[in-house]
């Protein structure tokens, strides 16, 4: 399949060849031509699969003729998060560039009357989060009986993030004669219900089987007590060749603890969370896409829908406590098509979210133990009762064993020391900072 295949205009090919596209992806390829026939769509695609052009680009081509009127938007694309959102509207610009569409941002975070002036000059594309979007719509600054095509992206975390019922109110102010297309990484039963009662007839498009983590992703656990996590984290980072990260902690608290810290021993990292201003998280996303930054310690919601090119290793440095987010963390490495690898530290109360990420994708995860002589790989069965009881302990302890030595080993082609070589505070790399495991 070709882009050239797929029924969209000279302009919008032009645009999508100066991105260097070679081909469609898969959920390109299945939603763009229905999209374009007008057609309600659900499209389950997890974020690094295209999905975001499968609805920009068909939405250009159909928006390039018209013209929008003031405060009276002709599309909506609704995004659970500012980031997420400024990512559409990046999209849009793209894929737009010989196109006179015009987009406005309503995200929290940013200036009401910026936003109430863009609207004002009428646009064609309006990329908004819920709460901002029902703010503005209150205050009679937008109206929204002109939109022709809504999307609702990432509805799996519209709804872990409480936004549904937002999005039934938007929905009963939107003209009942109107394209609507849902994308969503996985479909839970809210989401079923949400897409029969709002889309009529959708054709649905599915690239990969929903809460299946990409392939290009290696996946790794760590065993560790909860004192010992930060010290697991560097460790990790040590041994891996990471050019990027993400680390994800299910805290905010955290977020910033675990950014600091990693900080004082000498390493790259910022926090990002939500309750940071919009201009700082800007920053702090830039300089991390222009590799000014190595380490982003980041919460599940203001990563959400990031997407960094190239991103090499991902760190849950909590398991999170909804398996979806799982999925979703770990696809923000090992994305369009190239590798990525994703360690996930397990201490105390993690081990029970562990259980539960293994259920939802369907198999145990490898262990890795980054302290151990043979940094041995085992098979992890969480699942198993007795195992939990000795994960630990077996992760840790055991210095035999037949599983493949993890990649990381010898990397860098530094000879690695056993424990049995290393007591007290020689143990190599920590100097005064002996994890209490190695003491
Ligand atoms: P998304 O799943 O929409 O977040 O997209 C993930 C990444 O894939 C983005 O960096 C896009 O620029 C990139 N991408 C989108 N479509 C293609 C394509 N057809 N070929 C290669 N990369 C693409």
């Amino acid at each position: 399949m070709k882009f050239e295949d797929l029924g969209l205009g000279d302009k919008l090919l032009k645009a999508v060849m100066d991105c260097g596209y070679e081909s469609p992806t898969p959920i390109q390829a299945q939603a763009i031509p229905p999209v374009l026939m007008t057609r309600d769509l659900i499209g389950v695609a997890q974020t690094g699969t295209g999905k975001t052009a499968g609805f920009t680009l068909p939405m250009i081509e159909i928006l390039s003729t018209g013209r929008a009127r003031a405060r009276m938007p002709r599309s909506l694309v609704l995004a659970p998060t500012r980031e997420l959102a400024a990512q559409v509207a990046e999209n849009f610009d793209m894929y737009g560039k010989y196109l006179n569409l015009t987009q406005a941002l309503l995200v929290g975070g940013e200036s009401v009357a910026e936003q109430q002036k863009q609207l004002e000059k009428g646009v064609d594309v309006l990329i908004a989060t819920p709460g901002r979007l029902l703010d503005l719509f209150d205050r009679g600054a937008i109206l929204l009986n002109d939109i022709k095509i809504v999307v609702i992206d990432e509805a799996d975390r519209m709804l872990d993030m409480g936004f549904i019922p937002d999005i039934e109110k938007i929905f009963s102010v939107l003209p009942p004669m109107r394209q609507t297309l849902l994308f969503s990484a996985t479909m839970p039963d809210a989401i079923r219900k949400l897409a029969d009662r709002f889309l009529q007839n959708p054709k649905h498009v599915s690239v990969a089987p929903p809460a299946s983590p990409a392939k290009t992703v290696e996946q790794f656990v760590s065993h560790c007590k909860p004192q010992d996590k930060k010290r697991l984290l560097k460790k990790l980072i040590e041994d891996e060749n990471v050019k990027n990260a993400f680390i994800f902690c299910n805290r905010k608290r955290d977020v910033d603890d675990v950014a600091k810290w990693l900080s004082r021993q000498g390493l790259s990292a910022e926090a990002l969370h939500g309750d940071m201003h919009q201009t700082v998280r800007y920053e702090k996303l830039d300089a991390f896409k222009d590799d000014k930054v190595r380490l982003l310690v980041c919460s599940d919601v203001a990563a959400r829908g990031l997407d960094v090119q190239g991103l090499s290793h991902v760190f849950n440095y909590d398991v999170p406590f909804n398996a979806d987010d799982y999925v979703h963390r770990i696809g923000r490495t090992g994305r369009a098509g190239m590798k990525g690898r994703a360690f996930t530290l397990v201490a105390g109360d993690d081990q029970k979210h562990l259980d539960a990420v293994e259920k939802l994708i369907g198999k145990a995860l490898e262990t890795v133990d980054p302290f151990s002589s043979q940094a041995k790989d085992q098979k992890s069965s969480s699942s198993s009762s007795s195992k939990k009881k000795n994960n630990d302990s077996n992760s840790r302890n055991s210095s035999s064993g037949s599983a493949p030595k993890p990649r990381n080993q010898n990397k860098r082609g530094k000879p690695q020391q056993s424990r049995q070589e290393n007591s007290g505070k020689d143990v190599v790399g920590f100097g005064d900072d002996i994890p209490s495991f190695l003491r």
